[in-house]
């Protein structure tokens, strides 16, 4: 499938006036749209919640949009605890998925009502002793370890992964934290990252499933909710079909049906914790090509860098670029597409075809909405990007302003050097 921007070449011209690049950018319409099309797709199940996994894109404005949908937060630090506290969403409206969590957290999390979902056996303890009790809603996450394997082949390696309980801690914990005072139980579980197929939330549901109806009959224990969690990916090049949400809510109900309701457990509830298939295809990072290099390999420079957008860098990841204009125009110019940190592996694309590229020509890179703003870091002194968001009346928003020297300076003010520092153009 041809990838298409969400946003026109004249719509960006009007928006650089205004917001220089780099920036990230969001489609109202489209992060909407989808949010409504996983509420239907779990609609047959009564307590379904989607937590948006708040590290994926921590933007207020984002996380309010989709909570008029429903949604909650799992969160899995303090910052993203504050964040969803002052959007006035606490209580069992957040997940507090974390794990090797410090003290204050815990504390935090359970000041605000969170469910709180363990990573560990010895958490149970560590909580107990850091908020002197057991909540009565309580959460474990499962690791089955070895190798995570469907229909389609090994998706991954969850023996590797440092979270979660094995499966015979995860039975002594629930024993003890009913033993603590511990009433209403939940069982959660990440084994796979950026699916691409409709079968693993699935293929996870009947494991959890079944899990659930062992615990009921081994420890007279009824799991109240079962988290589903991340995971499910998106399609980042064009050949790749997108997920079916309303497939996999299908499929996750068909599971339902044959293992949970004939075993009395027809009452429990399905939580997700998705991220990156809420908002994943809604953001774009908007560059300008600056500089045009032909050494032993063709290169263009643009504005953006590794620090606005690191999974290229880090895990070699793929994403879609579109020059602006030139959707139609010949992919017969080789390029590698870098930024300007001193890192060799800062490259959008390596290799890539692509219509030829002038200086100043605007490039769409896709699928930035998710896992892309939020990692962003301040290596070479390089400066967040703003964020803006497209609005369905296709007006543009602020919704983060770009960082500013200031801003990267802000940590030195116990030295007292700000107050000699000119920058001289900012
Ligand atoms: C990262 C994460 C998610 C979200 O994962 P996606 O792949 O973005 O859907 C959900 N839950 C937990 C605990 C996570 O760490």
């Amino acid at each position: 499938m041809k990838k298409k921007p969400f946003v026109t070449k004249a719509q960006l011209e009007e928006m650089v006036k205004q917001f220089p690049t780099p920036f990230h950018l969001y489609d109202e319409k489209g992060i909407r749209a989808n949010a409504q099309a996983v509420k239907e797709a779990f609609a047959w199940n009564r307590g379904f919640k989607e937590y948006f996994a708040v590290k994926a894109t921590p933007n207020p404005f984002l996380i309010r949009i989709l909570h008029e949908y429903g949604c909650g937060c799992d969160c899995s630090s303090l910052t993203e605890l504050m964040l969803s506290d002052a959007l006035g969403i606490r209580g069992e409206d957040i997940m507090f998925s974390a794990n090797d969590t410090p003290a204050e957290e815990f504390r935090f999390a359970s000041e605000l009502g969170a469910v709180i979902n363990l990573d560990d056996f010895t958490h149970i303890g560590f909580l107990e002793k850091t908020i002197g009790k057991i909540p009565e809603t309580i959460s474990c996450r499962y690791n089955p370890g070895g190798v995570y394997e469907i229909s389609n082949g090994i998706m991954d390696n969850p023996g590797d992964a440092k979270y979660g309980f094995t499966k015979e801690q995860l039975f002594e914990g629930y024993r003890l934290l009913k033993e603590k005072g511990a009433k209403r139980f939940g069982l959660h579980s990440f084994l796979v990252s950026n699916t691409l197929t409709n079968d693993y939330y699935p293929a996870l549901a009947k494991t959890l499933f079944e899990l659930a109806v062992e615990i009921k009959k081994e420890l007279d224990i009824e799991i109240s909710f079962i988290n589903l969690s991340g995971g499910v990916g998106i399609a980042y090049r064009p050949q790749e079909t997108p997920n079916d949400i309303r497939a996999i809510g299908e499929g996750v109900r068909k599971a339902y049906q044959e293992i949970l309701t004939p075993a009395g457990l027809g009452n429990t509830a399905i939580y997700t914790e998705m991220g990156r298939f809420m908002t994943g295809p809604y953001g774009c990072l908007v560059t300008t090509a600056i500089h045009e290099k032909h050494t032993y390999k063709d290169y263009i420079g643009v504005d953006a860098c590794a620090a606005n957008l690191m999974r290229p860098a880090m895990y070699g990841a793929y994403h879609h670029i579109t020059v602006m204009g030139k959707e139609d125009a010949q992919a017969d110019h080789k390029y590698d597409i870098t930024g300007s940190l001193c890192e060799n592996n800062d490259k959008f694309a390596v290799d890539r075809m692509l219509p030829q590229i002038e200086k100043g020509d605007l490039l769409v890179i896709h699928d930035t909405g998710a896992h892309g703003f939020a990692m962003g870091y301040n290596y070479n002194g390089r400066l967040w990007s703003a964020e803006v968001l497209l609005k369905e009346d296709g007006t543009p928003q602020l919704i983060r302003r770009a960082q500013t020297p200031e801003d990267y300076f802000a940590t030195f003010d116990c030295f007292d050097i700000l107050k000699d520092m000119k920058h001289p153009y900012v």
